[in-house]
C-alpha cells in the first residue's frame, strides 16, 4: 500500500491538477476547493478553479466570479429520416443503450439514453440517420480576483453529466495550478472528473456515513491508481474511525479542519474561511506543504 506524497513546489504548480472529491455530499468539499484556490492565488500563483459538480455547482457562491463569457455544450444524437428508413433494425441491434428502437417500419429514438457513440449512423444501410446537436448545458468563464474561474451547468432534465464534465476539463490551462471541484459520490461523473488528475484530496467527516463513503471512494481511487490524501472536515465530531482507518491503510491525512461554528457561519453566508477567520490560513498553508506524491 503506497503512501502518496508530493512536495508542493513552485515548479509543480504549473500544469498540476488537483481534484477535490468526497464520497458523500455535504462534507465541505467546495469549502476546501475554493479556500485552497484562494490561498494559492494569494501566494501569487496562477490558479484556475473548475467546478465540475455540474448538476449543482456552488463554487461561485464563495468565489463570486465576474463571468465574462459562456458557451453552450452540445452532444450529437441521431435523427432518423423515416422516408429513407427501410426498417432493417440494424440501428436497434447495435445500440448498447436502447436509445434507438426499431419496431416494424418505425424507428424511435430516446435522446436521454443516447451516448453519442455514432454506431447507429455507421451501420445504417440506407443513410437514414443524421447527427443532430442536443444542448446539454453551458460552461461559464470568468475571474474571481486573480483566479481563473470555469464552471459547468447541466441543463435541467439532462443526464449527460460525464459529457459536460469532460468538456469543462478541456479548458484546463496547462500553465496554471488547476483545482477541480468534483461531484460527490463514486459514480460515472466522479470517475470522469478525477480521471487524469495529478492528485486527489478526499474530503470526509468523522461520522459513520462519512467513514462508509470514504472507504468506497478510496476503493475507487485505488482502482484508478490515482494518488490521494484525506481531509477531515468538522474534526472533533463523531468518532475516530476515519483516523484509525487511514492509519491502518497508510493513507495521509493532510488537513483536519475543526468543527468550528464560525466556519459553518462563514459557509452558510457564502464567505471564505481564510478571509473571515485568518487563523485558518495556516491550515491551508500546511495543506499545500503536505500534499505529496511518491
Ligand atoms: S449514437 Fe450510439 S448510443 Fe446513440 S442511439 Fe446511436 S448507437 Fe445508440
Ligand atoms: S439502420 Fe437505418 S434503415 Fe435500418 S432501421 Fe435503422 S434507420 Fe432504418
Amino acid at each position: 500500500m503506497s503512501n502518496h506524497t508530493l512536495v508542493w513546489t513552485n515548479d509543480m504548480l504549473d500544469g498540476f491538477v488537483i481534484a477535490v472529491a468526497s464520497g458523500k455530499g455535504g462534507t465541505g468539499k467546495t469549502t476546501i476547493a475554493t479556500n485552497l484556490a484562494h490561498y494559492a492565488a494569494g501566494l501569487g500563483k496562477k490558479v484556475q478553479y473548475l467546478d465540475c459538480d455540474v448538476e449543482e455547482p456552488n463554487g461561485h457562491i464563495f468565489l463570486k466570479p465576474q463571468i465574462d463569457h459562456s458557451q453552450q455544450v452540445t452532444v450529437d444524437i441521431p435523427q432518423v429520416d423515416l422516408e429513407k428508413c427501410i426498417g432493417c433494425g440494424k440501428c436497434d441491434e447495435i445500440c448498447q443503450y436502447s436509445a434507438i428502437i426499431c419496431i416494424k417500419e418505425n424507428v424511435l429514438t430516446f435522446e436521454q439514453l443516447c451516448h453519442s457513440c455514432g454506431g447507429c449512423m455507421r451501420v445504417c444501410p440506407a443513410d437514414a440517420i443524421k447527427q443532430k446537436p442536443l444542448n446539454i448545458g453551458d460552461i461559464e468563464f470568468g475571474k474571481a480576483g486573480d483566479i481563473d474561474f470555469v464552471h459547468g451547468k447541466l441543463r435541467i432534465g439532462h443526464v449527460r453529466t460525464p459529457s459536460l464534465i469532460k468538456k469543462v476539463k478541456n479548458h484546463i490551462k496547462q500553465n496554471h495550478l488547476a483545482i477541480i471541484d468534483v461531484p460527490p459520490g463514486i459514480s460515472c461523473p466522479v470517475v470522469e472528473a478525477v480521471k487524469g488528475t495529478d492528485f486527489v484530496l478526499l474530503v470526509t467527516e468523522p461520522t459513520p456515513f462519512g467513514f462508509n463513503d470514504l472507504k468506497l471512494a478510496v476503493e475507487l481511487l485505488r482502482e484508478m491508481n490515482l494518488p490521494f490524501a484525506v481531509v477531515i472536515n468538522r474534526y472533533g465530531i463523531g468518532n475516530d474511525e476515519v483516523e484509525k482507518y487511514c492509519k491502518a491503510e497508510n493513507i495521509d491525512i493532510c488537513l483536519k479542519l475543526p468543527d468550528d461554528r464560525r466556519i459553518a457561519e462563514a459557509y452558510s453566508s457564502g464567505r471564505m474561511i481564510i478571509d473571515e477567520l485568518p487563523e485558518y490560513k495556516k491550515h491551508f498553508a500546511d495543506l499545500t506543504k503536505v500534499i505529496k506524491v511518491s
